[in-house]
């Protein structure tokens, strides 16, 4: 006999109460100063249970009244803001030799920007330990500020598959390594929920979130660290495809006679339009650092060769942002990491190499600028990926009206 378990569910009372609760919060997110009249106006729910809703989030204080009304015909109505300031969503971001942490309020507010040194070291267990000690600290500062932490997101260089194992991290030497499990044992069982996800994946996040071009629902953002990866928002949403793994276009051949990649394989884009490309070798990231300050020095003194570098480089991106604009059609490409000090030189190169290669035209729309979120935009995507798992209806507690 064949049941089928994709009809009609009756619906589930509490289920309901939180998606009610996510809808009015990210109302009062995106239009505060605002009243419960205009809640009710703009969501379709009636006034007694915007009521009922807004008391619940208040109990959480995860928004607030405030002193302001507002004069209407009748009797004049209370404002209501985000609160949240009990609260904190921190994100953490693993590269080669550094590890970031980011902390924001339910609002976004940053609360605490750290940058540490840090050694995968021989084994992934030193690696993870050397991460816990950083996000304990995090969590102890937020203790002190008496905060609640409402989840932490961390974001690594490589594939991790969609239940959050690290399938393959080059630069660190990590392999199959369950890292939230891990952190979730080094931070004693902490109480609020671990994520973890590649690192372009969360800066295209944070990019929608806290960018220039924030809101945008079409969104590729393209990571200049010393690997090429993407992370692709499309019709709003992340999109990592059926294992997690989508994105990985640093990995995709333009050349088959090319520069030999980190991959073992020749031409890829990585190799030809990544930093090391730029640099001609392979640095630390420190010395990176150092090299690209050089680079832009030389550029700006025009110095032939220099310019002759970046011409080159830029319409190898070129041809890697034309593949993104033709499969995706994305508003914008947002490049990031090193690409950003470079971009002034690279971008002309890009805007050829689009012109030419995407049939649609002026590109079907597609802009291509630097990112504005700095080095840390993978870090403080994992604060935004905490963020968007409140704004979706996973709240904290509180004192919860439902018996
Ligand atoms: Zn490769």
């Amino acid at each position: 006999m064949i049941t089928s378990t994709t009809g009609p569910q009756p619906a589930d009372f509490a289920d309901v109460r939180a998606t009610n609760l996510a809808v009015v919060l990210r109302f009062v997110r995106e239009h505060a100063p605002c009243s419960r009249a205009d809640i009710a106006a703009s969501t379709g729910l009636n006034k007694a249970t915007v009521s009922s809703l807004v008391a619940d989030l208040i109990d959480r204080r995860l928004v607030r009244e405030t002193g302001l009304t507002e004069n209407r015909v009748g009797r004049p109505a209370t404002m209501l803001v985000l609160d949240g300031s009990p609260y904190a969503a921190i994100g953490v971001e693993i590269n080669v030799d550094t590890v970031s942490a980011v902390a924001v309020d339910l609002a976004g507010e940053r609360l605490l920007t750290w940058r540490r040194s840090f050694s995968a070291g021989d084994a992934v267990n030193q690696g993870v330990a050397a991460v816990g000690a950083v996000v304990r600290r995090v969590v102890g500062r937020m203790a002190k500020e008496e905060r609640q932490v409402l989840g932490l997101a961390v974001a690594v260089p490589g594939l991790v598959d969609v239940q959050g194992t690290v399938r393959i991290a080059p630069g660190l030497g990590w392999r199959d390594a369950d890292l939230g499990g891990d952190l979730a044992k080094a931070l004693r069982d902490p109480g609020f929920p671990i994520q973890v996800d590649n690192d372009a994946n969360l800066a295209a996040l944070a990019e929608q979130r806290f960018g220039a071009h924030a809101g945008a629902s079409d969104l590729v953002y393209l990571t200049g660290e010393l690997g090429v990866g993407a992370g692709v928002i499309l019709d709003g949403r992340l999109r990592k495809g059926g294992r997690g793994f989508s994105g990985e276009i640093g990995h995709v051949q333009l050349d088959p006679e090319g520069p030999r990649c980190h991959c073992g394989r020749r031409g890829c884009l990585e190799a030809m339009a990544g930093i090391a490309a730029v640099l001609r070798r392979d640095l630390s990231p420190a010395e990176t650092q150092v090299e690209i300050e050089e680079v832009v020095r030389l550029a700006r003194a025009g110095d032939a060769g220099t310019l002759a570098t970046l011409d080159s480089v830029g319409r190898h991106l070129g041809q890697g942002v034309s593949l993104l604009a033709s499969l995706l059609n994305p508003e914008v490409v947002i490049l990031g990491g090193y690409y950003v000090p470079l971009a002034p030189w690279l971008l002309p190169a890009v805007h050829d190499e689009l012109a030419g290669r995407v049939v649609a035209e002026e590109a079907g729309g597609c802009q291509v600028v630097a990112s504005t979120l700095g080095h840390d935009a993978a870090a403080l995507g994992g604060a935004a990926r905490v963020l968007d798992s409140v704004d979706s209806g996973r709240l904290p507690g509180g004192l919860s009206r439902i018996p």
